[in-house]
């Protein structure tokens, strides 16, 4: 495979209409996109056809959005019928209490998911709060790296309140306490983390079990600060990601070329250090 794309949303009606509510005809002005709605098969072709491989994101934000979750069930179910394309990870509602940790557990030893993902703002938690320990305290004992959102969101942007979404929880300096409590848990700081790039930075240079992935942005607006440590001192934990359907990959892709990494550095974000993370 060409590259591992770690943040792939299914361009599916359950995440695009069901999970995601109003926040996606607000998500479409905010990329100034149009999001065709894929059949899970038509979604496996497409990353088939573009060689790369695909970590699937469940998504459980129901107690605060009140919109039905991406179950775990639904995404193991991509991965059983597209194994060479498709892993998945897991999401919990982190309001759901104790429900939360059995429900990774299930999705992990039951499902076979890899991972777990979780979003601040949509879910209405903040990471650093000691009531939702146990979930990282069981991904860590699971083996299985967190995935939190971080930085802005297209989420209920330019929606009244910003559709109620707060954005203070998805500061990535809240999970450099988690990656200090939890330092065998490997958390993967999602999204160029704007408008706290260098907060962002400044965890994953003093945690070793922090990394940084690369999507929802177009590399042609990273940060001068970003390039710098992706060609430098982050390279090994620096990860490829699209935040598909929102951001095509052609264009990922090219915009990155632009950018002028040797091919060892290319070969990491694109490929290696999420082989490695994931166990792949
Ligand atoms: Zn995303």
């Amino acid at each position: 495979m060409r590259a591992v794309d770690v943040h792939v949303h299914p361009s599916t009606t359950e995440y695009l209409d069901g999970a995601m509510g109003e926040f996606t005809p607000a998500c479409e002005s905010y990329f100034h996109t149009a999001l065709p709605r894929q059949g899970v098969d038509e979604m496996a072709e497409h990353f088939r056809r573009l060689d790369v491989f695909a970590v699937l994101l469940a998504w459980d934000a129901h107690t605060n959005t009140g919109y039905p979750p991406v179950s775990n069930d639904f995404v193991a179910g991509c991965v059983a019928a597209h194994p060479d394309v498709f892993c998945g990870f897991a999401s919990v509602d982190p309001l759901s209490g104790p429900a939360a940790v059995a429900e990774l557990e299930r999705a992990v030893r039951d499902l076979g998911l890899r991972g777990l993902k979780m979003h601040p703002g949509a879910q209405g938690f903040t990471p650093d709060d000691r009531t939702h320990y146990p979930i990282w305290e069981t991904a860590s004992a699971l083996g299985v790296p967190l995935l939190v959102h971080t930085g802005t969101t297209g989420l209920g942007a330019g929606l009244p309140g910003g559709g109620g979404i707060h954005l203070a929880g998805a500061n990535p300096m809240l999970l450099d306490a988690v990656a200090a409590d939890f330092p065998d848990l490997q958390i993967v700081m999602a999204h160029p983390a704007w408008p706290w790039q260098d907060e962002q930075i400044a965890v994953a240079l003093h945690k070793p079990n922090t990394w940084i992935d690369l999507s929802g942005w177009s590399p042609r607006y990273f940060a001068p600060a970003l390039v710098r440590e992706i060609g430098g001192r982050l390279q090994d934990r620096v990860l490829f990601g699209t935040d598909h359907p929102f951001i095509a990959h052609d264009k990922w892709f090219s915009a990155f070329d632009a950018l002028g990494f040797d091919d060892t550095v290319a070969e990491k974000v694109l490929r290696a250090n999420a082989v490695r993370l994931l166990g792949l």
